[in-house]
């Protein structure tokens, strides 16, 4: 523990990476673990982990990166956290992001820029781009992200390591700080595809306290994971592989093609042919949500409040004005918008229509394919400030990630080639609770 600190700080300076350390109660934990031993069985015993900034932590401030929460220190504990520490697991700090899960280049933090581990003028990707680049830049071993719509994968994709969004209900989401709960889930970002399965099988389960958890046992993740793909179906949309992508991306994902193939798995093209409208149908769902949800951040319970206000209307209108970035002001009025009244049927309701299109496309593939592949994100990391001031090519960054939240499916990013010296990721997505045929498709091609 106290050589990962120190690591930390060596490298902090120009990583920028972490909005909070944890030190003593990291070391505290640590003495405590080396004085009662751990047992075989406990594999992830003293495993540094990092933690994403949106989800709560016991006595560890919490701010989501937002000015909104700069000094929120929660009183009680995520259950993922509950799952580190029972697996013994120190936490190590809270890591930077977008602010609120808001972005896709952690260019949104209130409180500093994370630099992409392989270039330091670029971007980590986003939203999870502290804890992407905390575990590529050789801090931490492990980190947990969160993806809404693609914030754990693209950010994997960008820093060339194993990023997993698991299946909708396969994780709690109790104490993560919601942005669209329909569409969050927290998962594992590492180094190999091993270690991300021995931390999914940490996290993972039914739990009371998250009405959307799944009732389902928990596999070991890691069983059967040197099988191979000999004998799978694997498909490639084509949608996935066209217009709006990199062609020197594509090249990288058809190099992996040719190697599942090698390997004794079918690759075939397939249609996906609602996809097109994930980004349209997610900007509406996620935003409508995200206005819903951050009603909570009133000045009044929580978090910043505005000093010298004239009433409580006075209160509310200064301290949101002044606690939130203009991203999260995007969302919450486009968002509103979309729900109120004359607008839902045009805008909300139509969107989750439209969201059943798309599940219902994945399903008919799903008949007959095992997994779904394709990049991860359209591009390489790019370089910092490239896109903050437009929007709309940051929103079609996400347009390979999304269609897999508004599924609810399971999908992870592995590292697939280098672009300009860049890692380009490879997507896998797999069928609803089946994460392990996707670990094993990832292992056989690492
Ligand atoms: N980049 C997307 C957005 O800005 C996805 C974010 C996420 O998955 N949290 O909303």
């Amino acid at each position: 523990t106290k050589a990962t600190f120190d690591r930390i700080k060596a490298t902090e300076p120009e990583l920028e990476a972490f909005i909070t350390l944890n030190e003593e109660k990291a070391l505290a934990q640590a003495a405590e673990i080396d004085k009662a031993g751990i047992s075989a069985e406990d594999v992830l015993a003293g495993i540094p982990i990092g933690i994403k900034d949106n989800i709560v932590t016991e006595d560890i401030l919490t701010t989501s990166a937002s000015k909104m929460l700069h000094n929120f220190t929660p009183i009680y504990d995520a259950t993922v956290m509950e799952k580190v520490y029972d697996a013994n697991m120190i936490p190590m700090g809270k890591l930077n992001m977008d602010e609120f899960a808001m972005g896709g280049s952690s260019e949104t933090s209130y409180y500093k820029q994370t630099k992409n581990a392989w270039d330091h003028e670029r971007v980590p990707g986003g939203s999870s781009g502290g804890s992407a680049a905390a575990v590529a830049g050789g801090q931490l071993p492990v980190a947990l992200g969160t993806d809404t719509g693609g914030s754990i994968r693209q950010p994997a994709a960008f820093n060339g390591i194993v990023g997993m969004k698991p299946t909708y209900g396969r994780i709690s989401r109790y104490g993560l700080i919601a942005f669209s709960s329909s569409l969050d889930q927290i998962g594992p970002m590492t180094r190999t595809v091993e270690d991300n399965a021995l931390v999914l099988n940490a996290l993972s389960g039914w739990d009371k306290k998250d009405s959307t958890s799944a009732q389902l046992d928990v596999p070991d993740f890691t069983k059967g994971l040197h099988d191979g793909v000999k004998g799978m179906k694997i498909a490639v949309p084509k949608e996935y592989m066209g217009e709006g992508i990199d062609p020197e991306v594509t090249a990288q994902v058809e190099k992996a093609i040719a190697t599942y193939r090698a390997l004794g798995a079918t690759v075939e093209e397939v249609s996906l042919p609602h996809s097109k409208y994930g980004v349209e149908i997610y900007y509406i769902v996620a935003s409508s949500e995200a206005s819903s949800n951050l009603q909570r951040f009133d000045g009044i319970r929580y978090g910043y409040r505005a000093e010298n206000v004239k009433d409580i209307e006075d209160l509310y209108v200064r301290s949101r004005s002044e606690g939130f970035g203009p991203e999260v002001k995007r969302r919450i009025m486009l968002g509103t918008f979309s729900l109120s009244s004359g607008f839902y049927d045009a805008h909300f309701k139509k969107a989750c229509q439209v969201r059943t299109l798309v599940k219902r496309d994945f399903d008919e593939v799903f008949k007959e394919y095992d997994l779904i592949i394709s990049p991860t994100a359209p591009t390489p990391a790019y370089k910092l400030g490239e896109n903050l001031n437009d929007p709309i090519t940051m929103y079609m960054g996400d347009l390979l990630t999304i269609p897999v939240n508004l599924a609810g499916l399971p999908g992870m990013s592995v590292p697939c080639g280098l672009v300009d010296g860049m890692p380009v990721g490879l997507q896998i997505i797999g069928k609803p609770f089946d994460e392990t045929t996707m670990y094993r498709a990832a292992q056989a091609f690492e």
